[in-house]
């Protein structure tokens, strides 16, 4: 990548990596990955299903209590969250987290298989591997009795997968009484040790409705006809020009509707996914698509006896906010020069993570990889192996400490 790590951030972690109770913190990832996976496998033998994530929530805070995080406790949406505190408590913090959930339904088998450093398992990966990052890096920072200069908080969080809808970040950002102390946000999803996320995919889904009377396809021909009219506007919503920068999608879907070939239907529905690195671009689509369905319903009603006046709603059933981090932002400085330090090629990427959310409020965040390597993600034959997991487990303890002094 074209950024320039500046001077002055690399000596400092240059500087950072050299301290005696560093590298003590380094020596303990190094030995423990028998731990760390054993950790893991206990982990994914706890089912998470998309708002069924209480017991894994439950799971991981008795872990943050044996690992001496402090304050402990769920939030009010089921978020598990602990303190690690820093030399000067209670001012800014600096947030490491990961969610919890899992793509699963409550009834998959689960039976772990381990293989040496390979685990099998619905969500070994994604999003175990995260999970366990966090546990790994507060019981490296208790061996080496690190005091870091603000208070580091850990966050285990639910509904980051897609039914989900960013809940529990959105909560946390909502409702937290942290939510103002957060100087830095870094995310950990799923394997790997390069790859930065900086740039938060914003999406908006739509349902949209047409009703009308319906009727007999011969005795009642001429009537207005939701599939006819929900077609023109898709039609419309079809030849919008949209921009390659930023880059912007619209797609249709899905859409149902009509009973039967010899009736007019009496409802269509049609599920719209708007995409886009701006924020702008969604409200512009926004407004598109009510302009596109307000349009087609008006025309067909302007020639309709009025009892048989189509109607229509448009409810969003979908909204990931999307938010760009700075290459200015001291988070992202600070990578660059970890990585540089650690002869790590950082390759940035667009995404829609748990990181939107701080991004979409000024938060300078960004979502990485736990280290390792993992396959077959959201399939029940999904898998994740430790080789290298140290390295990326070394990445995220320096980034840590280089945005908490
Ligand atoms: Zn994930």
């Amino acid at each position: 990548m074209s950024a320039t790590v500046p001077a002055t951030a690399f000596a400092r972690i240059g500087q950072l990596a050299s301290q005696r109770p560093v590298h003590e913190a380094f020596g303990w990832l190094h030995l423990h990955e028998p731990q760390i996976m054993s950790w893991q496998r206990e982990l994914v033998l706890v089912a998470a299903p998309p708002f069924g994530e209480g017991p894994r929530a439950e799971w991981l805070c008795a872990k943050f209590r044996e690992l001496g995080l402090e304050d402990v406790a769920l939030d009010g949406i089921g978020n598990a969250i602990g303190v690690y505190r820093g030399e000067q408590s209670g001012g800014e913090c600096v947030l490491l987290s990961a969610h919890i959930d899992t793509v699963f339904p409550s009834d998959t088998l689960i039976d772990p298989q381990l293989n040496g450093t390979r685990l099998s398992a619905p969500g070994a990966c994604d999003n175990g591997a995260g999970v366990v990052a966090m546990l790994a890096i507060a019981a490296a920072l208790r061996h080496a009795e690190i005091r870091p200069a603000c208070d580091l908080l850990f966050v285990g969080n639910v509904g980051e997968e897609g039914e989900g809808n960013l809940r529990g970040m959105r909560h946390f950002y909502q409702h937290a009484p942290w939510r103002e102390r957060v100087a830095a946000h870094v995310v950990l999803d799923g394997a790997g040790h390069e790859v930065a996320v900086t740039h938060g995919l914003g999406s908006r889904r739509y349902l949209v409705t047409v009703n009308g009377p319906g009727g007999h396809s011969w005795t009642d021909a001429g009537r207005v006809n939701p599939v006819v009219v929900l077609s023109r506007a898709i039609a419309r919503l079809g030849d919008l020009a949209l921009p390659a920068k930023p880059r912007t999608t619209l797609n249709v879907g899905t859409i149902e509707g009509g009973t039967s070939v010899n009736a007019i239907p009496e409802q269509v529905t049609a599920r719209f996914d708007a995409r886009s690195t701006d924020a702008e671009q969604l409200i512009r689509l926004e407004v598109e698509i009510h302009r596109a369905v307000e349009d087609a319903v008006m025309e067909a009603n302007a020639g309709a006896k009025r009892e048989h006046a189509l109607r229509f709603s448009i409810e969003m059933i979908g909204d990931r906010p999307a938010g760009t981090l700075t290459e200015h932002a001291a988070v992202f400085e600070n990578l660059r020069a970890v990585d540089r330090h650690l002869g790590i090629r950082t390759e940035t990427r667009i995404a829609s993570t748990d990181a939107n959310i701080p991004l979409s409020l000024g938060v300078p965040a960004l979502s990485l990889g736990a280290g390792g390597n993992g396959g077959g993600i959201h399939t029940r034959n999904e898998w994740y192996d430790a080789r290298g997991r140290v390295l990326g487990l070394r990445r995220i303890l320096l980034l840590l400490l280089a945005c908490a002094s």
